[in-house]
């Protein structure tokens, strides 16, 4: 019996209509766009012989038993960010209900293994700062003490927005009882960058997310007038910070998949007749091997001290934020590559740059893969954020296919 991929897509575009205005998806969490589109989705999964609780995080568990208790999960988010885009997350969750609807009609309502679609809350953390919410509280990482003071823009505290979807915040934690039976989950998701477009490929395994280690680096000099120091006396941060900017693209450019980022930079006194005396800059690095990041972390910095040194100042280092890469399974990503080898012809492994809900279920020792389907432009997070039909076509068949390879695995497990 195949899977229906085209009443997937039906369904987003449904569902588009129903949460976007003319900027976009506007289904931040916690808000009543979310709760309708959460609602929304209630009303779709009605047809199926299912259960469904909201957890202690607010996660949406819908379950089709079967005749093992061991799970497969699938899923992904329905929250956006502001003025997103249509396919960010709720791709994944409506291919997961297309999924279970197929396996449902071919098993007449029980399958060999338990089938869960999770729909986490607070993928996006747009509002509060707080990426990966839900899935956090289920795997075990969450961070109670420093979310409970977070506030959105109009100064609402997180913990007072969940207490009005009936979350407690410091009750969390027990979504980590949904972990009972897991055997697998696996996530299908836009790409959000340019590669498998590059390559002309429509769908991609995902070896996992890479880990980030993210710096503030700030160089001191001297400030002093611009006219009258010579060239030769100068103390210039912003010298010392710009040969850092260059220099981070040969540290990146040693490893296949690494990248670096000086996303910002600024400069004091910051007036057009002064020496820069400060120069204060962020550094962003990212790979899926720990050791290439250490190794980049470390030839960063080595290279900002040798730049300070040779422009008269001094560097000053302070990690912003870390997290370690995230691997997906090795046998998943096996699976992951012959449902598209079967529906696409072509396959690409590419590691994940983006978070994901997948990599804290992997961090909870769930055997876990992700699959990317190729977006536009590598465009996301944005209301033109696009893929091609017949691509989300061979995603979501794929991705069933994926999910058959899965319930075999497990059954032998
Ligand atoms: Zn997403």
């Amino acid at each position: 019996m195949p899977v229906d991929p085209q009443s997937a897509i039906d369904l987003l575009k449904e569902l588009r209509a129903l949460t976007a205005d003319e900027n976009g998806a506007q289904r931040l969490a916690w808000s009543p766009v979310w709760l309708k589109a959460r609602e929304w989705f209630q009303s779709k999964l009605r047809e199926l012989p299912i259960e469904h609780h909201l957890d202690a995080a607010g996660n949406s568990w819908t379950t089709l038993r079967g005749e093992s208790d061991k799970s497969l999960i699938l899923g992904s988010h329905l929250d956006s960010v502001p003025n997103g885009g249509w396919l960010d997350g709720c791709l994944g969750v409506l291919a997961a209900f297309a999924v279970l609807r197929r396996i449902s009609e071919e098993f007449n309502g029980t399958p060999p293994v338990t089938i869960r679609l999770v729909d986490w809350a607070d993928e996006e953390g747009a509002r509060f700062g707080r990426s990966l919410f839900g899935s956090s509280a289920f795997a075990g990482t969450h961070s109670i003490d420093q979310d409970r003071n977070r506030t959105d823009a109009t100064g609402l505290r997180l913990e007072d927005a969940l207490a009005s979807c009936g979350i407690n915040i410091d009750a969390i934690g027990n979504a980590a009882v949904e972990r009972r039976n897991a055997a697998a989950y696996l996530e299908l998701h836009i790409e959000q960058g340019p590669v498998l477009e590059s390559m002309d490929l429509p769908l991609g395994a995902v070896l996992g997310t890479k880990g980030v280690e993210r710096h503030a680096i700030t160089f001191h000099g001297q400030e002093a007038h611009s006219g009258s120091t010579p060239m030769n006396a100068r103390r210039d941060a912003l010298a010392a910070a710009a040969k850092l900017a260059l220099e981070i693209r040969p540290i990146a450019q040693r490893h296949p998949d690494a990248v670096c980022t000086m996303g910002s930079v600024r400069t004091f006194p910051g007036i057009v007749t002064a020496v820069v005396g400060r120069c204060e800059t962020t550094l962003d690095q990212r790979d899926l091997d720990a050791g290439v990041l250490a190794q980049m972390y470390r030839e960063a910095q080595r290279k900002s001290i040798q730049f300070a040194a040779e422009e008269g100042c001094t560097v000053e280092w302070s990690r912003i934020w870390n997290i370690a890469p995230e691997p997906f399974h090795p046998h998943l990503i096996e699976l992951c590559e012959e449902a598209i080898h079967e529906t696409a012809g072509r396959v690409h492994r590419l590691p994940s740059g983006p978070l994901h809900d997948a990599a804290e279920v992997s961090r909870a020792g769930i055997p876990t893969v992700m699959m990317f389907v190729q977006s536009l432009k590598g465009i996301s997070h944005n209301k033109i954020e696009d893929s091609r039909e017949d691509h989300l076509q061979l995603a979501i068949t794929a991705f069933d296919k994926l999910a058959s390879k899965t319930i075999d695995w497990i059954r032998t497990q």
